[in-house]
């Protein structure tokens, strides 16, 4: 069933941004340094498999996946790169990442004994990078108890090579550097420790979207971007990246009412003047949030007009000036460009006192995806 001959409201992919904004990244890369394009979450919503392709394409060498289920799909879909699991594995994920050929994130020795044995097991070998936790304060083995015994661990299991170690920022997009500095700094002593003991893996890699940019110190063999991929800003400032991602609906049914018509559930506007009403077919179960309602605005004929009323599952209604030449039909951007005007990702996510990320990782399975570019 191709689902863009149904209901008119669907998200367009340029790929050829994706591929801009790989080059851009490129272009910012110590010598000799990789880049991993992050994949996860459904390529934040673009697509995992149309963008993995394309930034391999543009130059990215490695992809990243959250789940070792990513990973899979990826390989289903013939992609050979190699794809590290950015998270931790559980259950039944090790046997899948054996399987299919994805090298996995450790942090403690029950999880290495389970993939060295799962590699063992099914006559493979298995490529692990280590996380240390300089900092950020979720999972990794604490840079302060790494230790002897662990370069041990990882060397004398069988079936496992190790191939990274890596530590991740909590803060690399804050105007003050101290902290991403810090952790830093305790990320090249554990290299440090390592190098003494002639323990260094090939892979070294910390640095996310916005240290990429900002702290080109922090290379080292491989950066892993994720955000600015997609051409959304890791940071205010930064620049030379175009966004891949417009979301689009149309008007499809419009209406003109007197002063005083309330709009929705709980009638939380009244149009203060006779107005036309625009109805677009678009709801939070597709992604377009409820925090919206009353907040947000999208673009008509290049024009930009607000969402009245509460954002329903399927619906929201647009309010547009009497005399304002908007007809049933007419295209709405609920995000992207249109005609020189814009709805940022990061417009609508300061909208719902969120952040980008979570804007177009919320888009839903049923919002059809086309691609172009
Ligand atoms: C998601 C993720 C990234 C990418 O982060 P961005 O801020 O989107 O660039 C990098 N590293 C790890 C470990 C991640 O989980």
């Amino acid at each position: 069933m191709d689902k863009t001959a149904g209901r008119p409201t669907w998200a367009e992919v340029n790929l050829g941004a994706i591929r801009h904004n790989v080059r851009r990244y490129v272009s910012a890369l110590s010598p000799g340094t990789a880049l991993m394009a992050v994949v996860k979450a459904d390529g934040y919503g673009h697509g995992a498999v149309p963008v993995a392709r394309a930034a391999l394409e543009a130059g990215a060498t490695w992809l990243g996946v959250a789940l070792a289920e990513e990973g899979a799909a990826l390989r289903e879909a013939g992609i050979t790169a190699p794809i590290l699991v950015l998270g931790q594995s559980y259950g039944q994920q090790i046997a899948w990442a054996v399987e299919y050929g994805l090298e996995v994130t450790v942090f403690d020795r029950e999880t290495l004994a389970e993939v060295g044995e799962a590699a063992v097991a099914r006559g493979r070998l298995v490529g692990v990078h280590l996380k240390i936790d300089t900092g950020m304060g979720r999972v990794g083995v604490p840079w302060e108890r790494f230790d002897a015994e662990w370069v041990q661990a990882l060397g004398s299991t069988s079936g496992v090579v190790w191939r990274g170690v890596m530590t991740h920022f909590a803060d690399a997009d804050h105007p003050d550097p101290g902290y991403t500095r810090l952790q830093f700094a305790r990320f090249l002593d554990a290299i440090e420790s390592l190098r003494r003991r002639q323990a260094l893996p090939p892979w070294l890699h910390c640095a996310n979207s916005a240290a990429a940019l900002r702290f080109p110190g922090t290379h080292l063999s491989m950066v892993r971007v994720g955000l600015g991929l997609y051409g959304l800003k890791p940071y205010p400032a930064a620049d030379g990246l175009v966004p891949a991602l417009r979301w689009l609906s149309r008007v499809v049914f419009l209406k003109q009412v007197g002063e005083g018509f309330s709009v929705g559930y709980g009638r939380t506007y009244h149009t203060p003047s006779p107005m036309q009403l625009a109805t677009v077919p678009v709801g939070y179960a597709d992604g377009y949030r409820r925090a919206w309602s009353n907040r947000a605005h999208v673009l008509i004929r290049g024009r930009r007009y607000p969402v009245v009323g509460r954002v329903s599952m399927d619906q929201i209604t647009v309010a547009v000036p009497v005399g304002d030449p908007v007809a049933v039909g007419d295209p709405v951007t609920l995000l992207g460009e249109d005609e020189g005007a814009v709805i940022t990702a990061e417009e609508l996510a300061e909208a719902a006192q969120t952040i980008a990320y979570e804007v177009v990782t919320g888009l839903s399975a049923r919002v059809p995806r086309v691609w172009c570019g």
